[in-house]
């Protein structure tokens, strides 16, 4: 494994975290340990993370949420099972799936992703379906609300093309441009995210400080 720069902070054993451990309920952990990333994965140090309405759907239905089940292909149950941020069912989850972070630690074996780069985390794994849906970060895996998160390449990695998550099943031009798992940007962040309805950039994020800025027909 290897870290972060010499002069970052050292990474802490534990961290707070906001988790939903049944419908309606949530608490405030302060002593959620910080998963050191398998050969396979990164860990990201959140700077920032939206709250949706999406986020209010999940706290309401827990377990009935389609995208809260289990994974039923495109992983391994072995695999599943190196990857502790992976939480279907009744486990306590943590919610927020519009984050920004920089990846403070890195497996060996991770191939497509750097140590110090800035990334938005995808949403939406659409190569592995639940009964219902598809598994999502912030669901039925461990999303932004804490200080630190755990991704796995094969989770993130669209195995058809090779490429950091997309929307494969994208309904907009937006969509297909944008890589939405993550995108190295050294100094510098400016990426619009496409809203889901496919009509327009939702938010955009620029400079080193990202900052969320309504599109012009949210504006409106
Ligand atoms: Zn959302």
């Amino acid at each position: 494994m290897n870290v972060g720069a010499p002069n970052d902070r050292p990474i802490p054993a534990a961290q707070h975290a906001i988790q939903i451990v049944d419908a309606g309920r949530t608490v405030h952990n302060r002593e959620k340990p910080v998963p050191r990333p398998g050969p396979y994965q990164l860990l990201v140090k959140m700077e920032a993370c939206g709250i949706c309405f999406s986020d209010t759907k999940l706290l309401h239905a827990f377990t009935s949420h389609p995208r809260k089940s289990e994974v039923l292909e495109g992983l391994d149950a072995d695999v599943l099972a190196e990857i502790p941020s992976y939480v279907p069912g009744p486990l306590p989850t943590v919610p927020g799936h519009e984050p920004v972070g920089r990846i403070v630690a890195i497996g060996d074996r991770v191939r497509r992703h750097r140590l110090g780069e800035r990334c938005l985390i995808q949403t939406d794994y659409r190569h592995l379906p639940t009964a219902a849906a598809n598994a999502a970060f912030g669901y039925n895996f461990e999303g932004g609300l804490q200080e630190y998160v755990l991704l796995d390449e094969r989770m993130i990695i669209e195995p058809e093309t090779d490429e950091r998550s997309s929307f494969r099943s994208a309904r907009s031009r937006a969509h297909r441009r944008l890589p939405w798992s993550s995108r190295g940007l050294a100094s510098r962040l400016r990426t619009s995210v496409a809203s889901v309805a496919g009509r327009s950039p939702a938010v955009e994020c620029s400079s080193s400080r990202t900052r969320a800025t309504p599109s012009p027909a949210l504006r409106r």
